[in-house]
């Protein structure tokens, strides 16, 4: 009897939850009763820390997430073992979350307000497990919504692997996974909330690859040829080039490999190149010039040269009418407080950046409304919004001032400011879904703004090539 008792009341606590999910403000109260769920699942990625390809514990956990929220899965998609399409629902529209995963090489960290390595491999200095995990939230969320409501639509999840450098987004664009799509979402941790027009510049990376004779460097050097020698050469006639390129492209390298010893003349050596510019047309053409230059560095060291495209990203389109929108969800969701404790690590973190202290009204408030931006970096889902209207956001998953990539990111990802920040997304995301599924005026106008800046003849030309993934660009 009080077996059947138990069953009662727990069936009717569910049932309770669900129905109590039909307005935005009963999915936000859910989403908070949630959040500790969701901070402990980003904490198990953000402890993983994996490199872009090699996320399989991270990305089996979001998974595993999605699927017992009654998601069916498709895992492994566009040749990629750690991407995969989480799907509830049928037919259109089709919104689409994108979640990202991966950690950084080199920037292992504890979650604590001075430097220290936790003796990994890689941390998360970009916030990737919060991506993730906001973002999964915010699929469940906006499925639990659709189900209380009974609303037609498609939430799909889409798992990204591979952002840092690795381009896992265009691979799942060039496989046609997003042509279905009406709407795609996405955001990213930051110092700040905001939902402003984005910007990013387009980029092509390969990595250059010089193959010469290897000779005892002192009795033998002329029967040697360097190829370490044809990487120099190379970098010195791009380092010229700087000079007779658009001044607001970027060009960078790193030497991967340069020999052994010196008294050994190299046999192989080799240098990882980026070139960016906010259009993808200057890019390309300046790629081009770079290979150029590696070509004529072979030729003048009598090595030779092979190279292999790494990455390639388009620029950002945004598109204001969706912009708008989550901005007034994100207002409407608002900023957080920090604890006594939060603000004593944030003034630490602070004071690690060169400041007096941390700004905290940054986390409390949300940035003003703007339509423009200056490009940063660069991201895969440039290539998403040349394929589906997209829009995203960030939020103050980190100590306000502190710059991405950094060992303070990864600290603060890993404490309880990165989690709160994480929330805000979560929750924003969920309500601009919801006004997606409510309302039809609202993706016409998105797609009509979409097709006017993508322009009509536009066709999309993956600036990677045909390559297949590069699965081990991390090893
Ligand atoms: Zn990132």
């Amino acid at each position: 009897m009080q077996k059947i008792t138990i069953m009662l009341i727990v069936l009717c606590t569910s049932v309770l939850t669900l129905s109590a999910q039909k307005t935005k403000k009963e999915v936000l109260k859910s989403l908070d009763q949630k959040s500790e769920t969701y901070g402990e699942i980003s904490q198990e990625i953000w402890n993983l820390a994996e490199m872009g390809y090699q996320e399989v514990k991270s990305s089996a956990l979001l998974q595993k997430t999605l699927e017992e929220a009654g998601f069916t899965i498709e895992t492994g998609v566009a040749g990629i073992p750690t991407a995969f399409i989480a799907e509830y629902g049928s037919g259109s529209p089709i919104v689409a979350i994108m979640g990202e995963y991966d950690a950084l090489p080199g920037l292992s960290q504890e979650a604590v307000a001075e430097k220290k390595s936790a003796g990994g491999a890689a941390g998360h200095a970009c916030g990737h497990h919060l991506f993730g995990t906001a973002s999964t939230a915010a699929a469940i969320a906006t499925k639990d919504w659709m189900v209380a409501n009974n609303k037609q639509g498609t939430i799909r999840f889409y798992g990204t692997p591979a952002e840092e450098g690795g381009s896992g987004k265009v691979y799942m664009v060039r496989a046609g996974l997003f042509d279905d799509v009406d709407i795609a979402l996405h955001w990213h941790p930051g110092a700040q909330n905001a939902s402003n027009a984005g910007a990013a510049l387009a980029n092509k990376s390969a990595k250059f690859r010089f193959h010469g004779f290897s000779a005892h460097a002192a009795a033998a050097p002329e029967q040697g040829r360097s190829a370490l020698d044809g990487v120099e050469a190379m970098n010195m006639m791009v380092n010229m080039m700087r000079e007779h390129v658009p001044s607001d492209a970027r060009i960078h390298y790193v030497i991967t490999s340069g020999g052994k010893a010196p008294n050994v003349v190299p046999d192989f050596a080799e240098v990882y190149y980026y070139a960016r510019h906010a259009k993808r047309d200057v890019v390309i053409d300046i790629f081009d010039r770079i290979v150029k230059a590696a070509e004529g560095a072979a030729l003048g060291t009598g090595t030779t040269m092979d190279y292999e495209m790494i990455g390639g990203t388009h620029e950002l389109l945004p598109n204001l009418t969706l912009q708008k929108v989550m901005f007034d969800n994100l207002t409407e969701v608002g900023g957080f407080d920090y604890t006594p404790e939060e603000r004593e690590f944030a003034d630490k973190i602070a004071k690690s950046l060169g400041k007096d202290q941390a700004d905290i009204s940054v986390a409390q408030n949300i940035q003003p409304y703007k339509t423009e931006a200056k490009p940063g970096g660069s991201t895969d889902v440039g290539d998403v919004s040349f394929t589906v209207p997209t829009v995203g956001m960030s939020a103050a998953t980190w100590v306000p001032g502190t710059p991405a990539h950094s060992w303070q990111a990864v600290a603060a990802g890993g404490t309880s400011i990165g989690k709160k920040g994480m929330m805000v997304a979560a929750k924003t995301l969920t309500l601009t879904a919801i006004d997606i599924f409510s309302d039809k005026k609202l993706v016409d106008a998105a797609k009509a703004e979409f097709q006017e800046k993508r322009g009509a003849d536009f066709k999309y030309i993956p600036l990677l090539g045909d390559r297949e993934p590069a699965l081990d660009y991390r090893k």
